[in-house]
């Protein structure tokens, strides 16, 4: 019996299927060619659209009943002399495949091709690539924008590793993007304390999702930047956090006016002070002398003049004092107090220059605290001035006393205009005033809460508000109460 000659066999299996393969390929290739995503022709010698698959008939919007047998530059006269001509012509001269990718201005379209040269003449397949342009040209758009900011832009990822870093990141700093990217933020940027809260900013971020503040930052040279800063999370479309990018603005040149400013307000205040005090003393002697000589007019004149030299004289004393705290100048006695009586002392001194509302203090048990008095007094005057001052249509201000556990909070709650939400964070900034209501007409300078927010932070307590416009303002004001020996 013969045995089957395996390699015939084979040979014999290959040449069947390589004869079925090119028996099929007509078939098969035409079914290929209709599948293709992209659109494919063929054309011959003379330009003539010999072959349209389906998807070419899509991307034209033209049936392949009306292309077969065209000539193409007769279907596209005003493709001729474009790219599209040129690069046909180059590939049937040379009989060299090519691709290329061009805008199309007579369809408003981008399309990448490829062209393939035969004996027969060429074949194209190409597609619409829009889409992709567009989001491609979106993308540069952006990081030109980002480069063209004036503010140094920097993205980081989670790790706060540096991703990207713009021109004016360059120009602040001194590095090159090429030399800062995938180093660590911190290690370009960061000095640590004292120049800056260690990693303060870290946990805002990271709670809130953003954060803003004043940074001393070191340039490639050695020098110090300062920075107002301002970073956020980067976010994905799915919410998760991918990084931070941060907006930074050179402030070095600012802060200089700012203290050249800050001089200016302590020497001038300073200067104010010896005359108008010469003047207290003069009028407060004058105001005796009438008095004694039975001029009773006169000295009251002289007694209101008085009054108006006392907040002149506390106009200077609170600008003195917002110089010194700039420039960190204030000093503090600190000493053990009784709280309720303290406060209770300065109702009644408050009481008496506003007859026109009551201020009702309700008191807890009695507790006692380290601090300056002179300067915590100034606070408390401060808020219940406020109070009076910003409620000219109310009768009452309530002040409540609490202690709880080593702290104690003291609210003074007034039924005044209140303050919009969005100035509740900005009050506490130098000079800030708001200025929305328009019957806000009252008088001042935007620096007792300032003022007030030093003092107590220089004694590690907390001062904040709650208010609503119209309903009236509670601030807040809590301090670490004295251990007992
Ligand atoms: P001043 O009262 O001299 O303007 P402050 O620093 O004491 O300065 O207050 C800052 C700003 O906060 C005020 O200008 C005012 O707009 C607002 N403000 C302070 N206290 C109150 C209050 N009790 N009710 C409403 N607004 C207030």
């Amino acid at each position: 019996m013969d045995k089957p000659d395996a390699s015939r066999d084979g040979q014999k299996q290959g040449d069947q299927s390589s004869e079925d393969l090119v028996h099929l390929s007509d078939t098969q290739v035409i079914n290929i060619l209709e599948r293709i995503t992209g659109g494919f022709v063929a054309i011959d010698h003379d330009w003539r659209y010999i072959y349209v698959n389906h998807q070419a008939e899509q991307l034209t919007g033209i049936k392949r009943e009306d292309l077969l047998g065209k000539r193409v530059w007769d279907v596209y006269p005003e493709a001729v002399g474009t790219l599209f001509y040129q690069k046909y012509h180059e590939a049937m001269r040379t009989q060299q495949s090519l691709s290329f990718e061009d805008y199309y201005p007579p369809g408003q379209r981008w399309y990448t091709l490829h062209l393939y040269p035969s004996p027969e003449g060429l074949s194209i397949i190409y597609s619409d690539i829009t889409e992709r342009k567009r989001a491609e040209q979106q993308l540069l758009f952006h990081a030109n924008v980002v480069q063209s900011i004036s503010d140094a832009v920097i993205a980081t990822d989670t790790q706060y590793t540096i991703l990207s870093w713009n021109k004016a990141a360059e120009t602040l700093y001194g590095w090159t993007q090429e030399e800062v990217l995938g180093k660590a933020a911190s290690d370009i940027l960061w000095y640590e304390f004292p120049y800056n809260p260690p990693d303060e900013w870290k946990e805002h971020l990271q709670t809130r999702g953003y954060w803003k503040g004043q940074v001393i930052h070191k340039r490639k040279d050695g020098t110090q930047a300062r920075v107002m800063a301002s970073v956020s999370q980067v976010k994905d479309s799915n919410g998760t956090i991918i990084g931070a990018v941060a907006a930074n603005r050179d402030i070095t040149e600012w802060k200089e006016l700012e203290r050249s400013k800050d001089e200016f307000i302590g020497a001038a205040s300073h200067e104010l002070r010896t005359p108008v005090t010469a003047l207290k003393g003069y009028t407060q002697l004058l105001q005796r002398t009438l008095e004694k000589q039975g001029l009773r007019d006169h000295a009251q004149t002289l007694a209101k003049m008085d009054g108006q030299l006392n907040r002149l004289t506390k106009l200077i004393a609170d600008l003195l004092d917002v110089s010194k705290m700039q420039m960190g100048k204030i000093a503090y006695s600190k000493a053990v107090f009784d709280f309720n009586a303290w406060v209770h002392d300065i109702i009644n001194d408050i009481q008496q220059a506003s007859p026109h509302h009551v201020i009702a203090l309700t008191r807890d048990t009695q507790c006692k605290i380290i601090g300056d008095q002179d300067r915590l007094s100034q606070v408390f005057i401060n808020l219940l001035t406020n109070a009076i001052k910003y409620s000219p249509k109310a009768e009452r201000v309530d002040v409540i006393i609490r202690p709880v556990s080593d702290i104690v909070t003291v609210s003074v709650r007034d039924y005044g205009i209140g303050i919009p939400k969005e100035h509740h964070s900005r009050i506490f900034e130098r000079f800030y005033r708001v200025t929305s209501s328009p019957d806000n007409t009252f008088p001042g300078l935007g620096i007792g809460l300032y003022i007030s927010h030093e003092i107590i932070q220089a004694h590690e307590g907390k001062i904040w508000v709650e208010s609503e416009e119209g309903k009236g303002s509670t601030f807040f004001v809590s301090l670490p109460l004295a251990q007992d020996e």
